[in-house]
């Protein structure tokens, strides 16, 4: 397994790889858990090459704080990705892929405008950017993103389509732990209190699932209210935004009729979470 902490090294790397190979490109923060992993393994099976990239991208981060606080696992992250046998590990400095004087930037419309673009103002404008960066960096054939940041597959994949990029994007089913909790990287900052009440979030969203099969003419507001009062129930946690939305182009749905998305960000104590729940049909519930 080649770590290119260069972008020289990197392309130097790639040159002879991509002519006759197909190449598929996992780009991540670090601090790896299953999660993280199934995109490596779905690459691994569909590509003869498979490139992984580490950086916590500064410019995703509305708040510095949260920067700070991401955690950095770089040798154990190195130690998992050489199990699964990934070929290349790109592991840039902010410094490398921000060099002084960088100034462009990328911005995805409408997609970007509801859901976490609500309240991470400039979030999707630094996921786009980078994104659009490594995959000409990386030059992929296919690249792996998982459903549990669903706007983000979305806005990658609108870029991609709007500006022709010849890169598949490959959206890839939720993680969970056994009790529902979508795997993520800010779950080891939660206190084993807190991280019984995140698993409430899955739960919730499968009961608002549930609904739309049990009771005629559920109301947005009613599941809306749920959500809320069963979250926030001891006074701790915050909902910061709970929908449903139109699976494919986020827009806001004014009836829950499926096809339905439900997705919500909730504060459990300081640890912001998300997840979605996808209602294709009012019996067929997906968790990823
Ligand atoms: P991150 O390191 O948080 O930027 O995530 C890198 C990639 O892993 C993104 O495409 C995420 O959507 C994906 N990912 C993170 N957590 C999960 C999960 N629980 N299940 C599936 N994919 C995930």
């Amino acid at each position: 397994m080649l770590i290119a902490k260069k972008i020289i090294d990197l392309q130097n790397f790639l040159k002879n790889k991509r002519a006759h190979h197909s190449l598929g490109f996992v780009p991540t923060m670090g601090d790896l858990h299953e999660g993280h992993l199934s995109l490596v393994k779905r690459s691994k099976k569909e590509n003869i090459f498979t490139a992984v990239s580490i950086f916590v991208n500064p410019k995703q981060f509305d708040c510095k704080e949260d920067f700070k606080k991401y955690k950095r696992n770089e040798s154990k992250d190195i130690e998992k990705l050489r199990k699964e046998n990934v070929d290349l590990v790109f592991l840039p400095s902010a410094q490398e892929i921000y060099p002084k004087g960088f100034q462009t930037s990328v911005e995805v419309g409408g997609l970007t405008k509801n859901l976490c673009g609500t309240f991470r103002p400039g979030h999707f404008k630094g996921v786009a950017a980078i994104v659009l960066k490594l995959f000409n960096l990386v030059q992929p054939d296919k690249a792996y993103f998982g459903l549990k940041d669903v706007q983000q597959v979305k806005v990658v994949e609108q870029m991609v389509k709007d500006l022709n990029l010849p890169i598949h994007v490959i959206p890839c089913p939720i993680v969970r732990e056994q009790n529902g909790l979508a795997l993520s990287s800010r779950n080891s900052r939660l206190s084993s209190e807190e991280y019984f009440r995140a698993t409430k979030i899955f739960f919730s969203l499968r009961v608002c699932a549930d609904l739309l099969k049990s009771r005629r003419n559920l109301s947005l507001k009613f599941v809306r209210e749920y959500f809320r009062n069963h979250l926030e129930l001891q006074g701790r946690d915050k909902v910061e935004y709970f929908e449903a939305v139109d699976p494919e182009t986020l827009v806001f749905l004014k009836k829950l009729k499926p096809p339905i998305l439900f997705a919500a960000a909730v504060w459990i104590g300081k640890t912001r979470l998300i997840d979605n729940v996808l209602v294709l049909k009012p019996h067929h519930v997906y968790g990823g």
